[in-house]
């Protein structure tokens, strides 16, 4: 009987590839790996389907698999499953999925998952003493039941602890509980909050049932921690192994692990943007995936998080998840307090120094000579955002995008933050020969001048120009963590679940370009970092206190943070989505499309336009103008689509679907690059 295969294959191709088995093989199984033949190359791909049946194709167009690679599936049944709803819910192929989710080196035919070769990368062992769990506090165990509680109803809790309320330590009681019961536990954590202490925590106590998935691993890393879950899975299904659990903490790419019997899955920090992959496809979020997952295997999710996202918060209220709340820190210290700095006031009596205000730089010293660590925040890499002539007005911006050109002055070179080119600092105007003067202020100014104003404090900075190593971001913690440094300067990477006795005061330089994003969730978004980054501030002895600048000292936003209402806060941010029919009162789709002319694409984009409204008529934008219109020499424009919530969003997308196939094989569409994102960010 003869056999065929439909085969995934890691590109970006629209139709299946159905190859013919040859008596010679033995039918490989769906989630094998096999390598088959692709014009004049080889290539591995996976077993989608086995058919019996020869597909409607000109029989002698179909080519033979070449060989079987595996002799137990690599990816699951589960895997595929999710694979296909990935694909369909996000509007994207196969192909892309199996490329982010499967190690590259899975891809290699020369990989071999085969249990009895011996060889093998060594992941890190976590051998030596554990330690037992920390008693829990009265609130914490209360919390603890109470997330049991809200499981028996829901699958789907959330537990909202404000920072430094042991949030990872009421994960680490229950993930103790489904360890011993022989199950797993992912932990899903947004990727930088990595390397740092969490692990070294979790490893404290659970020991060799850790593993660690990220990107930062190596290659070979990932693709043996892969092969240890799946010897996992397959020793699972044969009942064959320990009833020793596994606890596997990742980033989000870690739900694509090959799992078999998770008893719980935690994502921490739920309301971190980072969970949505952006590019390239799949554009998933892993809070979504999460859920899906839950689904499947029947396990709890818990969401954890200081500041719930709006959407989250949404489907708490809606009763279709349970919620836990946590409000206090643990033994007893107060959040910090937070102090508001009127920019305009300071720079009008000239109570500056540099972008420092002079009540900031009392505050900093006062700390310092009290031996405390200091953190200052700002948003912004490289020394300043852009120069501009002072006779002309020119600004250096990148040839290829349509932004300004970062100051990144030690380097003395202009950088593009959107495609990494770089040409030499300009002193002076290569138009008319003025001088150039800087504007605004990022990382690397910050420390150029606290080094000026704090001459004795040790200092360090992170952002990603200096984390660019693979231990770079570990050195940095650790020496702040041991007081090797007083004053930590850093973008967002500081804000992110880090834990440091000393630090008593947290500082935002400033805090409106956080406000002032082009996007409705600017605001939920600022709240959110703003609080995050204040969670850093006296979390171990005495209260903490947290200074931030602004020219804006009477946005609304701001009385809600000093008094840390984030419930008041979050449900004004509802009422409001609601009122402009916004997410998650609505559901979105953002059509990007791109073209390297720009009269091009303006036609193709009416053109598509005209389609779109025809098709959905209300529910679709106009043809919009992004805030950045080109990058790497790609115009860009974009077409909102928009659904009540009540609507049938799979059959939209399907519709959606035909019509972007129909535009790419027509004249108007050629050579366009249309992309679909589902529920952006
Ligand atoms: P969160 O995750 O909510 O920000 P953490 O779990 O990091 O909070 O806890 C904050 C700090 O308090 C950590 O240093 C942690 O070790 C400590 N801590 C929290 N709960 C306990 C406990 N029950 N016993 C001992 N230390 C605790
Ligand atoms: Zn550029």
């Amino acid at each position: 009987m003869s056999k065929w295969v439909e085969i995934i294959l890691p590109l970006a191709i629209r139709n299946a590839y159905t190859y013919r088995v040859p008596d010679t093989l033995s039918c490989p199984q769906p989630g094998m790996r096999v390598v088959v033949p692709l014009a004049a190359k080889e290539m591995v791909g996976i077993v989608n389907l086995v058919q019996d049946e020869a597909p409607d194709i000109e029989p002698e167009k179909i080519r033979d698999i070449i060989t079987v690679l595996d002799s137990e599936p690599s990816v699951t049944q589960k895997q595929l499953d999710l694979w296909r709803w990935i694909a369909n819910y996000y509007m994207c192929n196969l192909g892309q999925v199996m490329e982010a989710a499967i190690p590259r080196k899975l891809q290699d035919r020369q990989y071999s998952l085969d249990p009895s070769i011996r060889r093998r990368i060594k992941l890190p062992q976590y051998e030596g003493e554990t330690s037992p769990l920390k008693t829990l506090s009265f609130a914490q165990q209360r919390a603890t039941d109470e997330v049991k509680t809200a499981f028996l109803e829901h699958p789907i809790v959330i537990l909202q602890g404000v920072t430094s309320s042991g949030k990872t330590e009421v994960y680490m009681h229950l993930i103790h509980e489904q360890l011993e019961q022989g199950k797993q536990v992912l932990y899903l954590v947004p990727e930088i909050a990595l390397t740092t202490q969490l692990t070294e925590r979790l490893k404290q106590v659970f020991g060799n049932k850790l593993y660690v998935y990220h990107s930062r691993v190596s290659d070979g890393q990932r693709a043996e921690l892969y092969r240890q879950v799946l010897q996992f899975t397959w020793a699972k299904e044969k009942g064959t192994s320990e009833p020793k659990g596994q606890l596997i903490v990742g980033a989000r790419s870690a739900v694509f692990l090959p799992l078999v019997n998770p008893g719980l899955i935690i994502l921490d920090e739920e309301h971190e943007p980072s969970y949505k992959q952006q590019d390239p496809a799949p554009r998933y979020h892993a809070r979504s995936v999460a859920v899906m997952l839950g689904k499947q295997f029947g396990c709890k999710v818990l969401l954890g998080t200081a500041t719930p996202s709006v959407d989250t918060l949404y489907n708490a209220k809606n009763g279709k998840y349970g919620h836990v709340q946590l409000t206090e820190r643990y033994a007893g210290i107060q959040l910090p307090i937070i102090t508001l700095i009127d920019l305009e006031r300071q720079y009008h009596r000239r109570e500056m120094y540099g972008h420092f205000s002079d009540p900031l730089v009392a505050r900093i010293r006062e700390e310092l000579s009290k031996g405390k660590q200091v953190i200052l925040f700002q948003n912004r890499r490289g020394y300043a955002p852009y120069i501009s002539c002072t006779q002309c007005g020119q600004v250096p911006t990148c040839s290829d995008c349509d932004v300004a050109m970062t100051v990144h002055l030690s380097a003395r070179l202009l950088t593009c933050h959107y495609c990494g080119q770089t040409q030499p600092f300009l002193s002076r105007c290569p138009k008319c020969g003025g001088e150039m003067r800087i504007h605004g202020f990022g990382t690397e100014r910050l420390e150029d001048e606290v080094r000026q104003y704090f001459p004795e404090a040790r200092i360090a900075r992170m952002d990603l120009d200096t984390t660019r190593h693979k231990d770079d971001y570990q050195t940095i913690i650790d020496d702040f963590a041991a007081h090797k440094v007083d004053i930590l300067i850093g973008t967002q990477l500081v804000s992110k679940g880090l834990h440091f006795d000393d630090v008593s005061l947290v500082a935002v330089l400033n805090a409106d370009h956080l406000l002032n994003q082009p996007s409705f969730r600017s605001y939920e978004r600022a709240f959110q970092m703003l609080e995050q980054v204040s969670g850093r501030a006296g979390r171990h002895g005495s209260r903490g206190e947290v200074m931030i600048q602004t020219f804006d000292p009477e946005h609304p936003l701001y009385a809600l943070l000093q008094e840390h209402q984030t419930d008041t806060f979050l449900n004004e941010q509802l009422k409001e989505r609601e009122s402009f029919h916004l997410p998650p009162y609505s559901r979105m789709i953002i059509l990007t499309l791109k073209h390297n002319r720009e009269e091009r694409l303006l036609s193709a984009s009416e053109y598509m336009h005209q389609r779109l409204v025809y098709i959905f008529g209300t529910r679709c934008s106009n043809v919009i103008l992004p805030s950045i219109t080109r990058i790497q020499s790609q115009y860009i424009r974009q077409i909102n689509l928009r659904f009540a919530l009540g609507e049938n969003i799979s059959k939209a997308k399907e519709m959606l679907q035909t019509e972007i196939d129909a535009f790419s094989s027509q004249p108007e569409g050629k050579g366009v690059n249309v992309i679909a994102d589902i529920d952006p960010l």
